[in-house]
């Protein structure tokens, strides 16, 4: 009795023309015609995630994910989830060629050092899941001159998103110090500024949203590398700095504009002048109009103080305590903070104007012992009150203390 050919239902292959012959419910599958069936499933994904796992956040949930996170900081973390929502949805929404053209909500933050400006431009990214980088405006220079080209901030970029433009160029790029790339007066120099005017001048180009052709390694080390076109249309800049001495400056046009009405504006102390920064006191401080143009959003971070300084040790998601207690957990040791011992660290981060970047040095002072000696050891337990925190810290008062 002869059996009926076994063929591929899908190429008609005989069986024993093919390597492996699946058997379904009605049919058969061929090795060949499964690998092709994957080859289009993995080209069809390509094509789709890339629209469809793009979630766009409300402002209020950007705001909600902000605080988990950054304490404190409320007008900027308004300020900046209202530009990430407009400017991703431009992205999300792609505007059609009559219509109005919407601008990019690229984001200046002004505040001293450590206050939290790389962590806000940080946290959105993550939450978001687009690539995100950190760059240096001093570092930068003019294309000719010694020193990284304003290229080798896309290039960062390119690699935080494993080489794939697409995901590329709607990335965040933070740009720290861009106060250190202002010109030094007001008034144009006819001498060339290499580290100031030069450098803002060869950002425009990033920020314009036009192509860019960069290095993918970076630098200028591998000449012969090939270029990779980006358009930066659709990648947002975060701008950081200090701005040491702007508040004169506001104070300045703020009472020049006032006059007359004196007593009004005489209750400002000087700190909080800040608050009332506005485009024009960057222009006053020495940033170029042209460049000040393409940063709409505008907002400042407050100086942290200690009560700030004590929520952030426990109170974020990812906190200095739980990161510790976390640590410790990891050897069986359970680590316990007492009141006394979190005021202590506080006060230290004051005393020595470290700020939340200093916590984590001063909690390694009164931890590396510890962390030295208890792991293995009989001892499972270890409770940081002032009087612990104060003895190892005091035995390691120079040794210890880096800022990060
Ligand atoms: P900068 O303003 O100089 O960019 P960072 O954002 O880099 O400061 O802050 C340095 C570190 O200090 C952060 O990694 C974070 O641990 C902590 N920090 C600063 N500000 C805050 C804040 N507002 N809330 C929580 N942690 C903060």
């Amino acid at each position: 009795m002869s059996s009926t050919p076994i063929n591929c239902s899908f190429c008609g292959r005989a069986k024993e023309d093919v390597d492996v012959l699946i058997a379904g419910v009605t049919g058969h599958i061929c090795g060949n015609c499964i690998e092709q069936a994957d080859n289009i499933l993995q080209e069809e994904r390509k094509d789709t995630p890339e629209k469809a796992d793009f979630q766009l956040k409300l402002p209020k949930e950007i705001k909600a994910h902000l605080d988990e996170y950054v304490i404190g900081q409320e007008e900027a973390k308004k300020t900046i989830s209202v530009g990430v929502y407009n400017h991703f949805k431009r992205i999300v929404y792609p505007i059609a060629e009559d219509a109005v053209e919407i601008d990019k909500s690229n984001v200046i933050l002004l505040g001293e050092t450590g206050t939290g400006k790389t962590l806000i431009a940080r946290t959105i990214a993550r939450m978001l899941d687009v690539p995100f980088c950190i760059a240096d405006a001093t570092v930068l220079t003019e294309a000719g001159y010694v020193g990284e080209d304003v290229e080798s901030v896309l290039s960062r970029l390119l690699q935080s998103a494993d080489f794939d433009v697409e995901r590329t160029e709607r990335g965040i790029v933070f740009i720290d110090e861009i106060d250190k790339i202002a010109r030094k007066s007001d008034n144009p120099s006819i001498t060339r500024d290499v580290s100031g005017e030069g450098v803002q001048q060869a950002l425009l180009k990033l920020l314009e949203g036009a192509e860019v052709s960069v290095p993918p390694q970076g630098g200028r080390k591998h000449p012969e590398q090939k270029l990779i076109t980006i358009n930066t249309k659709n990648i947002l800049f975060v701008c950081g700095g200090a701005f040491s001495g702007i508040e004169k400056i506001i104070e300045r046009r703020i009472k020049r504009s006032s006059i007359g009405y004196q007593q009004e504006i005489a209750h400002i102390d000087d700190e909080s002048y800040l608050q009332y920064a506005a485009h024009a006191d960057l222009k006053s401080f020495g940033l170029i109009p042209e460049l000040i143009g393409r940063f709409p959003v505008l907002t400042h971070l407050k100086p942290l103080d200690a009560s700030a300084l004590r929520r952030i040790l426990t109170e974020p998601k990812n906190a200095l305590c739980k990161q510790y207690i976390q640590l410790f957990a990891l050897d069986g040791i359970e680590l316990k903070f007492e009141a006394s011992g979190l005021d202590y660290l506080v006060e230290k981060a004051v005393e020595y104007k470290l700020g939340a970047r200093g916590l984590r040095s001063i909690m390694e002072a009164v931890l590396n012992e510890a962390m030295y000696e208890m792991p293995g050891g009989e001892k499972k337990k270890l409770i940081i009150n002032r009087k612990f925190a104060e003895s190892r810290f005091s035995g390691d008062k120079n040794s210890g203390l880096r800022v990060a």
